[in-house]
């Protein structure tokens, strides 16, 4: 396993919509535990391959990492789809590994179901809700070039880019990016 380098916001790499996976074999096994391994590494909570410059449909969720809030478990996945995304919206602070630093209130559904494939290419389907139902949503959006960003009003989204575009001194490694995916 190996921590790969992280795609950091305005990189055109984040606004592609990722290539379906064909077959799942020991190249995409090499990226869901790589990607694993750098989602750990950069306290994320979830991380898309275009965040690391694979134009991939694969994800890797680990929401909740906190053992008194009760961990939940790794979770990869390849060519992941919405199946059901509840009507019962739910506003929290969301964060990007690709914009550290910036953080803000997103809307997003409560509960979701989402199915795809595992690391051994078989046919999974997951029904989930709250933290780790968002960051379904959020990886999802990677692999189809959306931000979470994008659903900001223009007024927060400029003011918050402005500040990040100018904040040279930001360093991943001085700002540990916490809860961000
Ligand atoms: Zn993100």
């Amino acid at each position: 396993m190996a921590v790969r380098a992280l795609v950091y916001y305005p990189d055109d790499r984040l606004r592609k919509v990722g290539r379906k996976v064909q077959r799942v074999d020991d190249e995409v096994r090499r990226l869901l535990s790589d990607m694993a391994e750098t989602m750990y590494a950069f306290r994320g909570i979830g991380l898309a391959a275009p965040q690391v410059g694979v134009n991939r449909r694969v994800i890797v969720v680990h929401a909740v990492q906190d053992e008194e809030r009760g961990s939940s478990s790794l979770i990869g996945m390849v060519n992941p789809e919405i199946i059901e995304k509840s009507p019962e919206q739910e506003m929290a602070e969301e964060g990007c590994m690709s914009i550290p630093g910036v953080h803000a209130d997103v809307l997003r559904s409560q509960r979701v179901v989402v199915e795809g494939l595992d690391a051994d290419g078989n046919r999974v389907r997951i029904e989930t809700d709250g933290l780790e139902a968002r960051v379904f949503l959020h990886e999802i959006d990677h692999l189809n070039g959306v931000l979470f960003i994008d659903y900001l009003d223009s007024l927060t989204r400029d003011v918050l880019l402005k500040k990040y575009l100018e904040d040279t001194s930001r360093q991943v490694e001085s700002k540990a990016p916490d809860q961000e995916a």
